[in-house]
């Protein structure tokens, strides 16, 4: 097996917006929400892509954008779910807002839900794969890391919403950002 290097890629974009303070009730200004498309990976025996492969990774980059980018549109919009990328810390008196609780229960499973499946997969891999005696230990102490990984990041979640959730229990009068999807509007319009 020769080396190879990887070759990754990542697109963002801004989106503007802003809200009304829940809990100050001051406006907190223009703000900018960093969407970002998952990273896309290349693996190549060259240090440099040629233009057919650079070309095929900006593509897959792009189009990573454009899903995160029509994702958090269809949830705000049809859903009221903020992506995590909207803030929801007022910029004068630093609380926390009603509407961040529906990014962080919206994103409550999935590193965890990860977690396992690399567990899985990796336990998998060390039980019919590695070669050696003790693999049955090896694969179960691999899929156990994975796996208890996974747990924290879901009690660790679960902490924090429940945090969020007492410092906003008082609020009366419940708001929502406001978005100015104009600067992403072409990547809407993509197929
Ligand atoms: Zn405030």
């Amino acid at each position: 097996m020769g080396s190879y290097y990887k070759h990754k890629k990542k697109e963002t974009i801004d989106v503007s917006y802003s809200f009304r303070c829940e809990q100050c009730m001051k406006e907190s200004g223009p703000l900018t929400a960093v969407i970002s498309g998952m990273e896309a990976e290349i693996n190549s025996n060259y240090k440099t892509l040629d233009d057919k492969k650079q070309s095929s990774l900006n593509e897959m980059a792009h189009a990573n954008l454009v899903s995160a980018v029509k994702e958090a549109y269809s949830n705000a919009v049809e859903k009221h779910i903020f992506v995590k990328a909207f803030k929801d810390e007022c910029p004068h008196c630093h609380k926390p807002q009603t509407w961040g609780l529906s990014g962080l229960k919206d994103d409550m499973f999935g590193t965890p839900i990860v977690c396992v499946i690399l567990g899985i997969i990796l336990g998998a891999g060390c039980y019919f794969f590695s070669g050696v005696e003790n693999n049955l230990m090896i694969a179960l102490a691999a899929a156990g890391i994975c796996f208890v990984i996974g747990a924290g990041s879901l009690v660790l979640n679960i902490l924090k919403l429940g945090n969020k959730k007492k410092q906003t229990a008082g609020v009366i009068q419940k708001n929502e950002p406001v978005i100015d999807w104009s600067s992403v509007q072409h990547i809407l319009n993509e197929r």
